[in-house]
């Protein structure tokens, strides 16, 4: 008997792109995917006793953004 598989044999005529290559995210989701990116990978940010102005900035952005969205989703007007 045949099961199906998660590997299914697709000719190799498309390259299979990621799927965050292929989907727009919501600006909040984008400047948290900012500041993590930035967060992983930055020493200073993962150090209390440190501050990082980019880190800071980045952070501050993805509030804003997270703000916005839900003052949008709250039928909030500017
Ligand atoms: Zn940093």
């Amino acid at each position: 008997m045949d099961e199906p598989t998660n590997n299914p044999a697709d000719g190799g005529s498309s390259p299979r792109r990621p799927v965050v290559a292929a989907v727009q995210l919501a600006p909040a989701q984008e400047a948290y995917s900012a500041y993590a990116t930035h967060f992983t990978g930055c020493g200073a940010c993962r150090d209390l006793d440190r501050t990082c102005e980019t880190g800071t900035e980045l952070w501050r952005a993805w509030r804003r953004e997270s703000d916005a969205a839900g003052r949008l989703l709250r039928g909030e007007t500017a």
